[in-house]
């Protein structure tokens, strides 16, 4: 069945939408928060788990399954749904995040970028026809144009150098394609700069790509800067497309972008975290190690109604961290993802009453009367772009 993608909803009072997408493996609803299973596992996570957190689609990335167990073997084994028993649908990475956070030991050319494996040390080329490949042989229902990640803070030459170089990647990205019923989404990139943005949703909308995502934020920028651009970028990007914002967020995060017309979003902050002994809770983040909760009988989150949340205590959860009990992260795993999904399904909620303004409002005022606002780091250029009410 070939991808297609309908909205339902629209809030009145902000930019987010309610809509739906249908893959090979199944419906999606949006907005949606995809788990993280970069090497064919939501790290912890049993197939139960995430048949009883509803995870409707998960994350795999082509840069680690390429290194192992490769591209021959999961083809051998039916993909990655087969290989890992999970039928749901699966959206890919194309490995161009990985390869240019190793900026020391690889090389990058117009053909690609060739890189040493860490897995056998061996040189290994990702083009955009190799990742296309590779994604094809893990045949995830989504893929992923291989793109130029920069820091969004980089001088605008690089940043405009690195968008035309995913651009012509994007073309040959498209030219490699051969499982129709595999989705194709672009990368708008451009950094933090406005007519860059332009140009790189200008380009990329004009080719037959399934969706879009909006790359190269949450590398340097502040949150101010990426509503700046997610609002842009929303302006630009046809509406019957679904728009996926790679590799954020918080809690906080997700709320303000789907406030800007955000369908789809994936971050390893609530897997992460957890396994450092951090909870996503309805009053904030609580950190369990901390010595006043030591003796606490208190629920990790009065308000969740996950396992985790109904069989312990936070004095319990932090005890199994301090001793790296591999029960501990798994527990507090469970509930992170519990959390970003129930967010999710009260977003799409509201938005479907028509109300998801003030629901974004209000539980990001719960949130931050609990959390710090997410300000520059020191030494940082001033904000190009100013936040939006
Ligand atoms: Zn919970």
């Amino acid at each position: 069945m070939p991808f297609s993608f309908s909205l339902s909803a629209r809030d009145p009072h902000s930019r987010a939408r309610r809509g739906r997408f249908i893959t090979a493996h199944g419906a999606v609803e949006t907005p949606t928060f995809m788990p993280v299973g970069t090497r064919a596992t939501v790290t912890g996570m049993t197939l139960a788990d995430l048949a009883e957190l509803k995870a409707q689609i998960i994350l795999g990335n082509a840069y680690h399954l390429l290194l192992r167990p490769g591209p021959d073997f999961l083809r051998a084994k039916g993909g990655i749904h087969g290989f890992m028993n999970w039928k749901g649908p699966v959206l890919t990475d194309s490995g161009g995040f990985q390869i240019f956070s190793l900026p020391n030991s690889r090389k990058l050319t117009e053909e690609g970028a060739r890189f040493k494996s860490y897995v056998d040390q061996s040189y290994q080329m990702l083009s955009p026809e190799r990742s296309i490949e590779v994604q094809t042989a893990i045949g995830s229902d989504i893929m992923m144009v291989l793109d130029v990640c920069l820091d969004s803070t980089s001088p605008p030459d690089a940043i405009k150098a690195a968008m035309e170089q995913t651009h012509r990647w994007a073309l040959r990205s498209l030219k490699a394609r051969t499982n129709p019923e595999q989705a194709l989404f672009a990368i708008v990139q451009g950094g933090l700069e406005e007519n860059l943005r332009r140009l790189s949703a200008g380009f990329l909308t004009q080719h037959p790509f399934d969706g879009f995502a909006i790359g190269g934020l949450a590398v340097g920028d502040t949150r101010a800067e990426r509503c700046a651009i997610m609002e842009l970028v929303d302006d630009l990007l046809p509406i019957d497309k679904p728009r996926y914002l790679m590799g954020v967020g918080t809690p906080s995060d997700l709320l303000e972008a789907i406030g800007r017309g955000v369908d789809m979003f994936d971050c390893v902050i609530p897997t992460t975290l957890a396994w450092q002994g951090t909870a996503f809770t309805s009053t904030g983040r609580v950190r369990v190690t901390r010595g006043e909760y030591k003796l606490s009988d208190d629920p990790l989150d009065a308000n969740c109604a996950c396992p985790t949340c109904t069989s312990h205590s936070r004095g319990y959860l932090g005890h199994l961290i301090r001793c790296k009990e591999p029960l501990g992260p798994r527990l507090l795993s469970f509930h992170n993802l519990h959390h970003y999904m129930e967010l999710m399904r009260r977003a799409r909620e509201a938005i479907e009453l028509g109300r998801y303004a003030a629901f974004a409002k209000e539980t990001l005022e719960q949130l931050d009367r609990h959390e710090h606002a997410d300000g520059p780091p020191p030494g940082r250029p001033s904000k190009r772009f100013v936040a939006a009410p």
